[in-house]
């Protein structure tokens, strides 16, 4: 298969032994696949190299980093952490989500299911502190499967809301299983794994209204594109001041390209006085979070990238993810291949095309009575481009 990407700074054919055979199959293997990994949400053209090359440099290998601990208590505990950079980044990235700065709380996690466990785990404490009663979890069946999984592990009674075509919550559904008598933790999806849809959080807010006597705590379940979405035009659709969430959960491996599972975890500061107190000793520390250690390491590199690419960076990566997923649709409609999308979305649903297809550019499956049953997609990250998606479209064309 010949490498269809231009990619700077890369030599796909160049290994350097390990001394290891089965290593250097393995990244043969990864080189090859990386340009035309097509079907998740990540970027495959992403260089953390200079990075390294300083970690590196200054010995920083050579140290168990350790970031145990509240970047935002100031207490000293462990002395080889980078909580002053963690806490940097949550307070760079909070205007871009709405929240004023000094009245926030957040982390980066290990990835956005670790966002969605602490959203939900803050979310219980803080509606059974203000009303003595467990709340019932409402989510959309088109949401990701780790909110109905962390439901399970937090003994939450989950009530699944059903979408419509294009993947989002149903105001009438989510009415129809509403028990006001109880308080309501609801998940917005910003970004559903398969679809790529939004939740209408104004919609689903208006139907909340109608019980001014039920506690209700929102979390925005945003892996995707609580990365790109601050960047792009549509940076509103998920303003915390103009939406009203509490918290949200967003994946910093997706639209950010940490090179590692991370993310971020961000919520208002009252949420988080609200939460039990935890006072551990040895950490010098109130543990109000679920984990005791945390990586020093992805804060550092979250830190680096603001630096380097910061807003400008990324906003020209979200404008050409934006025209990528216009080209691709383009594209299909020229062939007559039947797709659909979601506005402002970076997903591209389509007829799912052979095995051969679907394993030759990694696309993951789904299926939607409603929209012809088998179905594939295609998330247009950073390293979807112009060449990659014409092959894509040649091997379409064979199929037809
Ligand atoms: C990817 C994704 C998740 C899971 O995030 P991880 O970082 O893989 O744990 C959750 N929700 C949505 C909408 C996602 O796209």
């Amino acid at each position: 298969m010949d490498n269809i990407v231009d990619f700077k700074n890369t030599e796909e054919s160049h290994i350097v032994p390990s001394g290891f055979p089965e290593l250097d199959e393995w990244v043969e293997v990864i080189n090859k696949a990386r340009p035309i990994t097509f079907g998740y949400p990540a970027n495959n053209n992403m260089d953390m190299s200079d990075f390294y090359e300083w970690f590196f440099a200054n010995g920083l290998s050579k140290a168990s980093l350790n970031n145990a601990g509240d970047p935002f208590s100031g207490n000293k505990g462990y002395a080889l952490s980078s909580s002053k950079f963690e806490r940097e980044v949550i307070e760079w990235f909070a205007p871009y989500y709405g929240f004023n700065a000094k009245k926030v709380w957040g982390i980066v996690t290990m990835s956005g299911t670790d966002g969605n466990n602490h959203g939900i785990f803050f979310g219980v404490k803080y509606l059974r502190k203000k009303t003595g009663k467990n709340p019932v979890l409402y989510v959309s069946d088109e949401a990701h499967y780790s909110n109905y999984r962390l439901a399970d592990l937090q003994n939450l009674e989950a009530r699944i809301v059903k979408s419509d075509i294009y993947g989002c919550m149903i105001p009438e559904e989510l009415e129809k299983v509403l028990d006001p008598t109880r308080p309501c933790l609801i998940i917005y999806a910003m970004g559903s794994t398969f679809k790529g849809s939004i939740d209408n959080q104004k919609a689903l807010n208006a139907v909340l209204a109608k019980y001014p006597e039920m506690e209700v705590y929102r979390h925005v379940d945003a892996a995707l594109f609580g990365g790109y979405l601050p960047f792009s035009e549509f940076a509103d659709k998920i303003s915390h001041q103009e939406l009203g969430y509490q918290s949200i959960a967003i994946s910093s491996h997706k639209f950010f390209s940490i090179d590692s599972p991370s993310g971020l975890f961000i919520c208002e500061r009252e949420i988080y006085d609200a939460q039990t107190d935890f006072n551990v000793l040895y950490l010098n520390n109130n543990m109000r979070m679920i984990n005791c250690s945390r990586s020093a390491i992805e804060p550092l590199k979250f830190w680096w990238l603001i630096k380097k690419k910061g807003y400008a960076g990324w906003r020209a990566e979200a404008m050409q993810i934006s025209a990528m997923t216009f080209y691709l649709i383009f594209c299909l409609k020229k062939i007559d291949w039947p797709f659909w999308y979601n506005e402002c979305s970076n997903t591209v649903l389509f007829k799912r095309p052979s095995a051969y297809v679907m394993d030759k550019y990694s696309l993951s499956a789904g299926y939607d009575e409603r929209l012809g049953g088998e179905l594939a997609h295609i998330v247009v990250m950073q390293h979807v481009l112009r060449k990659g998606i014409d092959q894509f479209i040649e091997d379409l064309v064979k199929e037809k």
